[in-house]
């Protein structure tokens, strides 16, 4: 028999490599199976434009793996998630909102208002955001 933390181990494991192969839309983005406006990309991850923007600049930054949130065992994803960052830069630049202003979100579940569970950082700007965010 095996021990029960292999057990979990394992079924976590079929668990999170079936939600990439069927379920996250935004795995399906990152691998071309569905359609993204896509603004840049690397071997690490895909910027593409929010299909509702909130702003006039609304881009999403994904890393190609799939982690459904923040708070996911991210031991050694700590250059992956800082990549994103500087990705969201290079595309504040491009869209010509690095110098007037830009923001940086991540949401984590319900009450931050997460509707997709692939991690994500949005890129918003083109207008002046107010603070405190609603
Ligand atoms: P969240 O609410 O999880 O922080 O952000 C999810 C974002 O993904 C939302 O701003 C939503 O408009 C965007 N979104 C949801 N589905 C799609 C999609 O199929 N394509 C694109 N490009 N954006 C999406
Ligand atoms: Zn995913």
């Amino acid at each position: 028999m095996l021990p029960f933390a292999v057990k979990k181990l394992v079924f976590y494991s079929y668990k999170k490599g079936m939600m990439k192969m069927f379920g996250c839309i935004f795995c399906q983005v990152a691998a071309g199976q569905k359609p993204g406006k896509i603004v840049c990309e690397d071997d690490q991850c895909v910027a593409f434009e929010d299909i509702h923007p909130k702003a006039p600049v609304h881009v999403l930054v994904i890393p190609r793996k799939h982690i459904a949130t923040l708070n996911d065992d991210l031991a050694g994803d700590e250059p992956l998630l800082g990549h994103l960052l500087s990705v969201a830069a290079r595309v504040a630049k491009m869209k010509g909102i690095d110098r007037s202003g830009y923001r940086t979100v991540i949401n984590t579940n319900a009450e931050a208002g997460q509707t997709v569970f692939h991690v994500h950082l949005h890129v918003l700007g083109g207008r002046r955001l107010a603070w405190p965010p609603g």
